[in-house]
């Protein structure tokens, strides 16, 4: 249906999660109108609830996994759980949310002629042999391992952007995110900056996972939603798969002491088994985003703990 107003009608599905929540914020900053959908899985109504003045804004819980029939200019598909934690607590749930999520919105942008982008991750590379991850590396993941309900989902979704794009001329774009963090994080999602931090505060141990060898490369919210913008504003002829994630790699045990230390924390360190799968090392090559998206990260890992730490402090009990 044709579009009145002056403002785009935009589409975030996983709209109450961390990085949903924090996408529809700055694109009503931006003057568009939302419509945030999300079954509220992992997301909660506490990430959007200082929007919902906003008359621009729109709730509706619905699970992407059924058809949804709204008119919108654009979507960014980001609704999935993204902690390891949570897609494997009902995996069969994540791959449906995954491939049928992505079948039902992608059938949606068809109908209505809507500019789609689908949050990827850089989970398609598995345990990666190629480093940095270059967007032309096809991965190694173990197709029948605890987190192939994830990353053989995301990429299965991959595989169907790509033939609506061959098959109906879709606008497609595709986002590979690498591990991002900031506020609205799930304290108990089990993701390592969010446990890290939660367990620095409460002065409690910090559960590294293996000999905390394995890497990556922490990208900051902001920056990950102003590529997130950039990329959904390319002309119809670029559709990624394009990197979006900090270059700046540590190692878990890095990370665990950098977090101690920007705390003031008296927790000590201690060794868990490392859980099945867990890739070795990660991180984004971005020349592909810098040089079409004219996009690079700004913050610093230290500066985006500093802003983190001051997120959690402020909703734990101590
Ligand atoms: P999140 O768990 O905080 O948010 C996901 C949101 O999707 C939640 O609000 C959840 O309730 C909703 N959701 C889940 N299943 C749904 C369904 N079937 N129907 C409707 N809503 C549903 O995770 P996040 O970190 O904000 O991740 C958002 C997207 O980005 C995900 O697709 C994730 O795979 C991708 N991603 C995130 C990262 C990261 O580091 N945060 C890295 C790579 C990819
Ligand atoms: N990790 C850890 N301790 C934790 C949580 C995670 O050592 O309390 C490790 C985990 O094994 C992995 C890395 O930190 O090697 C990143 O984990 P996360 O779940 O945040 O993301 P992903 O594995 O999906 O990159």
């Amino acid at each position: 249906m044709q579009n009145y107003s002056i403002r785009k009608r935009i589409l975030v599905t996983g709209g109450a999660g961390f990085l949903g929540s924090h996408l529809c914020e700055r694109l009503l900053k931006e003057v568009q109108d939302i419509l945030c959908v999300d079954n509220f899985f992992t997301g909660t109504k506490d990430n959007i609830i200082h929007l919902t003045d906003n008359n621009h804004f729109e709730i509706l819980r619905h699970d992407i996994t059924f058809p949804l029939y709204v008119e919108v200019d654009e979507i960014y598909n980001l609704a999935c759980p993204a902690s390891p934690i949570h897609y494997q607590h009902d995996p069969v749930q994540t791959t449906k949310t995954s491939v049928h999520g992505a079948i039902n919105m992608l059938g949606l942008a068809k109908r209505i002629n809507a500019k789609i982008m689908q949050a990827s991750t850089s989970e398609v590379y598995g345990d990666p042999h190629i480093h940095p991850q270059i967007e032309s590396y096809w991965g190694n993941v173990n197709p029948i391992g605890s987190r192939a309900c994830y990353d053989e989902g995301k990429r299965c979704a991959e595989t169907l952007f790509f033939d609506y794009r061959r098959q109906h001329n879709l606008n497609i774009k595709v986002a590979r995110i690498f591990n991002t963090y900031g506020s609205r994080m799930h304290p108990n999602d089990g993701r390592v900056v969010s446990n890290f931090i939660v367990q620095a505060l409460q002065n409690q141990p910090i559960t590294v996972y293996g000999d905390g060898s394995q890497t990556r490369s922490f990208c900051y919210v902001d920056d990950l939603i102003d590529g997130f913008i950039r990329l959904m504003d390319t002309a119809n002829e670029f559709t990624g798969p394009v990197n979006l994630g900090n270059p700046d790699e540590f190692t878990i045990l890095e990370l665990a002491k950098k977090v101690i230390a920007m705390t003031n924390s008296s927790s000590q360190i201690i060794f868990k088994p490392l859980p099945g799968d867990d890739p070795k090392q990660r991180r984004p090559d971005i020349s592909l985003a810098k040089q079409e998206l004219n996009w690079t990260v700004k913050v610093k890992l230290e500066q985006g703990l500093e802003k983190t730490i001051a997120y959690f402090s402020s909703i734990i009990k101590k």
